[in-house]
This record gives C-alpha cells, structure tokens and sequence, in this order.
C-alpha cells in the first residue's frame, strides 16, 4: 500500500495552501467580509473566486472532458482538507456542497445534452444548484422509501406537486435536482428530475434559520404545484432515481468529509498556537500533561478520519461504491469535528467562545455534521447491515489485479 502523493498533487497541495494562507485567512478576521448570514458576502466571493480561476485552482473536482482538474477522489482527499483551512475555502474554489455533490452526479449519470446545459453553468460559477430530497413529516428524510413529491406523466412532461425541506442553497440556487416519486415500485419508484429556478409551478415558502452558519441560499422549504418537467430532463432515466441518490450522496458524504478534516485540523492549529503562549500557574499551557494528551488525542482521532477517507477514495477511483467505509467515514469524521473544535475552544477559554478566531464558528457549524447526508445512527445501522451480509468477509481486505474493486459493488 502506497499512501504517498505524485508530485504534480504535491504542487496542487501546496498551490491552494498558498491560496488560503495569503487571500482567505486575512478576510476571515474582518467582519466586513461576511454576509448576513455568516458566509463570504457575494462581491468578495466574485473577487477571490476570479482570482482562483487565474490560479488555475478552480474545479479540480470534475474529469478533465468536463472541464475539471481530473485529480480523482484521492486527489480531492489532499486538497479539500486545504482549502477547508479557512471556512471560505470550499466556496472560493468552487468545491462546497452543494454544488460540489450536484457536479459530480451531473458529471457521472447526465447525457451530453444535460451536462452542457445543467453542468457547465455550475462549473464556470455562474450559477448555484441545490438537490432536493428531504420532505417533512410523514414524506422522506433518512429513509428515502418515505417520499411523498409525486411526478405524475402527461404526455411528454411530468407534472410535479409536493414539499421539501432544508434545501441547502435553494434561494440562490438556478438548477435544481428534485427526487419524486413516478409510481409505488420499493426499487424504482424514484426519479430524479432536473429543473429551473425560473420555470413556474413551484415556490420557496420560507427560509429556515438554523443554528449555524449558513450556505449562499440557506436552507429552505419548497412547495410544488405543478411544476412541468419535460421527460428528457430526467437524470439517469426514469425510476433511477434512488441509484442517483446513491450517486449523488456517496461521493459527496466523503468531500464533506474531506472539508471537515480540513475545519478539525484547523481547530487544532487555534489550540496550539494559543497553548504555546498562554501561561498560568507558571507554566505554558503547552506544557501541561492534560493538555498534550487532548492534543495528542485529537491527532490520532484525526488521522484515522483521514484514513478512512483515503481508502474510500481510492476504493471509488478504483470503481468501487466503497459503501462501508464512506459510511464509517462519515460518523467518525463528523464526531471528530465536533469533538476537536470543542476541545479547541476549551483550551482556548474565554477566547475560544469570542468572535475572536473562528472557533465559534466552526462549532456551530459542526453540529449539523452528525445529521446531514444521513444521522449517525442510519449510518451504523448500514454498517451492520452489511456486516450481516458479508459475514466474516466484511473485514476482507480487496484483491489486486484485474478484479481489483476496494469496494462493494453495486446492486
Ligand atoms: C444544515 C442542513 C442541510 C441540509 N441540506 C439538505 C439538502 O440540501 N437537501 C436535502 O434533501 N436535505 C438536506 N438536509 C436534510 C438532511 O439530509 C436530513 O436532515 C437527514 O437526512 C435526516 O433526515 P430527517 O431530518 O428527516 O431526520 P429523521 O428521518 O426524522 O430522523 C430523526 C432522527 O432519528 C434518528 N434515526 C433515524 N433513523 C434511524 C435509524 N434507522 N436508527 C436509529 N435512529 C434513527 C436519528 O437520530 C435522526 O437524526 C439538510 C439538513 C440540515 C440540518
């Protein structure tokens, strides 16, 4: 096993660090460079992202024949931790949910014609997307079997009418992703359909404030009333649409993953930095036992998170699903965010729960890791669900050669 990096990844790296270090981590300080809502105001995310483009870091997502960097999952795993040094990052480089998910599935299951037309605008950066799932009470949240939106086909088109709810980035997003049911089949009852923000039939009822801070858009609820889909701007055919969720949600629990390694390693660096200069009782904060062993602690719990990142990035760039480990990913990763930024803040005192550094922010943000794209507990129970199935062979490490999956496969 070769955990090292070739050297044009190295350069990447290292490109973006620059980035974060000289154009982001000064605007953080600033209270002028936030919007209402806690993110980088609009006119400041035009400038820096301009300045990404010329960089040349810009959508190292996406496979060079879609306009990306075609770093694979494993070069996204290096460079999103990066970029999430600074809470602007992920945004900036055009590499944030939920675009970041809406890409990537558009790239992997549109035809030609969609991407072109529902991609390409989403790369350049001259719109937002948003991918709508989620229902209240009694449709779909954690269990997607449970949705209620129904599309219904009247000749070419699908007429669509329902709700949904904590859609990330609806109230400026312009291409929707919106999951439907078009008949009561368990397996294919789902479609995925892709639409305008400016087609009628449909309407933002509320934005709903949240906790944290929130993406450009926030987190909105959606009323349908016969919104008219045409059937060629279904994603991944009709009835596909739990394996586009899959899809989509796969990849993306891991990028969010990767963004919040980068968020936990950054908490570390605010603690560190504090605990090297901060005295009391005579002695360095740095010095103390109880101290190191927090830090020592959240090191180790770090690392592992990356772990299980990169060897379900390089299982999917492999061709896997590597549904496990996204899903161990994704609970450990999510703990060890909450759990490094409220270590952080404690080692940091009074300053930790000031404005001060983003500390605060971080933490508030944090608690929405262990419930979006799937609770904790939804996780674990897929993972035992698996370790049911496969037996003894859950713990089979993956065969080289030509059957060389690092996954599960698809079903
Ligand atoms: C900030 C934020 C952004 C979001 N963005 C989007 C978005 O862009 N698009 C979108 O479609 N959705 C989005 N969501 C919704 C998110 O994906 C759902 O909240 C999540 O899937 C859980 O669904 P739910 O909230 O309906 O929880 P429920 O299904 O009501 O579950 C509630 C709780 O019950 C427990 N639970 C559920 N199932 C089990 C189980 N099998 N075993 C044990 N315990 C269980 C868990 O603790 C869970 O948190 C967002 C949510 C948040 C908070």
């Amino acid at each position: 096993m070769d955990f090292s990096i070739p050297p044009g990844l190295e350069d990447l790296r290292q490109r973006i660090a620059g980035f974060v270090e000289t154009e982001l981590l000064p605007l953080e300080t600033e209270p002028a460079s936030f919007d209402a809502h806690e993110n980088i105001n609009l006119a400041l995310l035009d400038e820096m992202r301009a300045k990404a483009r010329d960089a040349g870091i810009w959508c190292l997502q996406l496979p060079r024949e879609d306009g990306g960097l075609g770093v694979g999952r494993v070069g996204m795993a290096v460079c999103y931790e990066e970029m999430a040094r600074s809470i602007f990052g992920p945004v900036v480089f055009n590499s944030a949910a939920p675009d970041d998910g809406n890409m990537m599935v558009l790239s992997m299951l549109g035809t030609e014609a969609q991407k072109r037309q529902w991609l390409d605008p989403i790369r350049s950066g001259a719109v937002r997307s948003a991918f709508a799932m989620t229902e209240p009470h009694p449709g779909g949240g954690s269990d997607p079997s449970m949705i209620q939106t129904r599309a219904v086909k009247d000749g070419d088109e699908y007429v669509i009418s329902g709700q949904k709810w904590f859609i990330t980035g609806a109230g400026a997003a312009s291409h929707f992703i919106l999951l439907a049911r078009t008949s009561d089949d368990p397996r294919s009852g789902l479609s995925a359909f892709l639409f305008h923000k400016d087609q009628p039939g449909w309407e933002i009822v509320r934005r709903i404030g949240i906790m944290g801070p929130e993406e450009h858009g926030g987190h909105c609820e959606l009323r349908f009333d016969g919104l008219q889909v045409h059937e060629s701007q279904i994603l991944g055919g009709v009835g596909r649409g739990l394996k586009v969720t899959q899809a989509r949600l796969g990849p993306a629990r891991l990028t969010h993953c990767m963004r919040w390694l980068g968020l936990a390693k950054r908490s570390v660096e605010i603690a560190t930095e504090y605990a090297a200069r901060r005295q009391g009782f005579g002695v360095r904060l740095a010095d103390r036992e109880s101290i190191q062993l927090m830090l020592g602690e959240l090191g180790m719990q770090i690392e592992i998170g990356r772990l299980l990142v990169m060897k379900a990035a390089w299982a999917i760039d492999r061709g896997g699903f590597a549904r496990a480990e996204v899903s161990m990913a994704k609970i450990h990763v999510a703990n060890v965010l909450h759990q490094a930024v409220d270590r952080a803040i404690q080692i940091n005192g009074a300053r930790g729960y000031s404005k001060d550094t983003v500390l605060e922010w971080i933490y508030r943000y944090a608690r929405q890791a262990r419930l979006v794209d799937g609770a904790d507990e939804v996780h674990k129970m897929v993972i035992n669900r698996m370790m049911a199935a496969d037996g003894r062979n859950f713990w089979s490490w993956p065969q080289q050669g030509p059957t060389e999956g690092g996954g599960d496969s698809e079903s």
